[in-house]
């Protein structure tokens, strides 16, 4: 049985607790790509935070059923396709492998259902069919329209007066401004399917309620999306699905905010400021841009620049460093009395940890609020550092640092960071942070192989003089009993942490 939480409800406009249709069964349908392109991180958004969603659902024993789909037919695929020379059909398969393997990258467990319009024809044409029985629809010149003026509370999601609309779909033959294509007639050198309305492709909207309705049935519990999906998107949604099964399509509408760029514009394709996942992935790991997500509330406007990742990328890793020093404490005493005789830093640590599984629960019970729930986790790796300067700390802390240990597993386990062991977390900040430095790993090697002679030969002013020349490029050496350690440095790159 799930634990209760509480969300913001597009449709009420208010934080409201969950209900579910079924004890314990959450259905979640979230919009997918129209795959033309490749994705960027502004898609990305919501991929990460959906998965995240899904992912502390299940944590918290909810049955999630996650369908998300893909617009593999559409106008923009066949404009890009022939612009290209190429299949519109293979094209958008071509993008839907590129998406995988992207989402594969950012770390995010594939949804339970990833519907396609062109294998979902039947599920749409009987869809329509039952529109246009209903005389929610009507069709002209092959064309199937829906009649916003058939629906009462056309608008009502997205809070709209329906004698300002106007639907982008152009069309002779339609009735209102804003009835909306639900069946396009079969125009030359375009992909078609055979309808009881003649050859032609599904509109945009209809595929979603259809593939929403086949996957989790007539009324689904969440509707997720981004802000930028509500009109005409959603909207169309709700007035097709509810007209043909009279239930309501979605209890609950679950909206991200959209990334944004310093400018106020949106990330987009069309905008020419788009940075695809692959490209930002060569240079950052998928936690830091998971953590530069999910640090802001899902539902507000992220606002990008370049110091955008190598800050995420410091605070990250903050973390890992409170777990690796935790990690090397010592010691045997009960918890209690080792806190006593280190003192408040020590006393501190205690109680975030055991304070931490409540604490995170009450953060994301509430409208999913990951940026509280990283505010505790970073809250007790600064607790962590400070009682780590204490001289036993490392000799008698173990205890304590076990009980933050366990606190740090559930970072991982709820929102999917921290997963990395310390060394595989090294070893990528090398491999993707080192060539924005100006070395590569064999100069440093080659650079401390010449500073570990110097050392032998007690030549101390060249020792130190390779040490500073790391040091301008961002390079920390770390003495040890047997031999030298060296990382890049996480304000290394133009955004220092705070
Ligand atoms: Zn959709």
């Amino acid at each position: 049985m799930g634990a209760p939480f509480r969300l913001y409800n597009t449709r009420t406009r208010d934080v409201e607790g969950f209900v579910p249709s079924t004890p314990g069964v959450v259905g979640l349908y979230v919009c997918g790509m129209t795959v033309y392109d490749d994705a960027h991180i502004g898609h990305a958004r919501a991929m990460v935070v959906f998965d995240t969603f899904v992912r502390y659902l299940r944590y918290r024993s909810w049955q999630v059923t996650f369908v998300r789909n893909f617009t593999d037919v559409d106008d923009k695929i066949i404009r890009r396709a022939i612009e290209a020379g190429r299949d519109p059909l293979e094209l958008a398969e071509h993008y839907i492998e590129n998406f995988r393997r992207d989402m594969t990258n950012l770390g995010l467990a594939p949804p339970d259902a990833e519907p396609r319009v062109t294998q979902s024809m039947d599920e749409i044409i009987a869809l329509i069919a039952k529109l246009v029985e209903r005389d929610h629809a009507y069709e002209a010149e092959g064309s199937v329209w829906f009649d916003v003026t058939s629906d009462d509370d056309y608008g009502a999601l997205s809070g709209q007066q329906l004698d300002q609309l106007r639907s982008e779909d152009p069309g002779t033959g339609k009735r209102h401004p804003a009835d909306f294509a639900l069946w396009k007639a079969k125009k030359e050198g375009e992909p078609s399917w055979e309808s009881p309305w003649g050859p032609g492709r599904p509109g945009w909207h209809v595929e979603c309620s259809a593939m929403a309705w086949h996957a989790l049935g007539e009324t689904i519990d969440i509707h997720g999306g981004g802000l930028d999906l509500v009109f005409p998107h959603h909207e169309n949604e709700v007035a097709q699905s509810e007209c043909a099964h009279g239930q309501r399509y979605a209890n609950y509408w679950m909206h991200n905010g959209l990334l944004c760029m310093q400018s106020g514009r949106k990330m987009g394709k069309s905008e020419g400021n788009a940075v695809a996942i692959h490209d930002l992935l060569e240079s950052f790991p998928a936690e830091a841009l998971r953590l530069y997500y999910l640090q802001n509330h899902y539902r507000s406007p992220l606002p990008f620049d370049e110091t955008a990742l190598p800050e995420a990328l410091c605070m990250l890793g903050r973390l890992y460093e409170a777990r690796e020093v935790a990690e090397g404490m010592r010691g045997e005493e009960e918890p209690t009395v080792v806190a006593e005789a280190l003192g408040a830093d020590a006393i501190r640590v205690l109680e975030l940890s055991e304070g931490f599984e409540s604490a995170l629960h009450a953060a994301l019970d509430d409208d999913f609020n990951t940026a509280a729930a990283l505010g505790h986790a970073f809250e007790l790796a600064r607790a962590v550092n400070r009682m780590s300067n204490h001289k036993k700390a490392m000799r008698r802390a173990g205890p304590i640092a076990a009980r933050a240990l366990e606190a740090f597993a559930l970072v991982e386990r709820t929102l999917g960071l921290m997963a990395d062991t310390t060394e595989s977390f090294q070893a990528e900040i090398k491999a993707k942070r080192l060539p924005h430095l100006g070395l590569t790993p064999e100069e440093v090697e080659e650079l401390l192989t010449k500073r570990a002679e110097a050392r032998v030969n007690k030549d101390w002013a060249t020792a130190d003089a390779i040490r500073d020349k790391l040091e301008t490029h961002s390079i920390a050496v770390m003495d040890r009993e047997h031999g030298s350690d060296w990382r890049v440095r996480l304000n290394a790159s133009g955004a220092g942490c705070d």
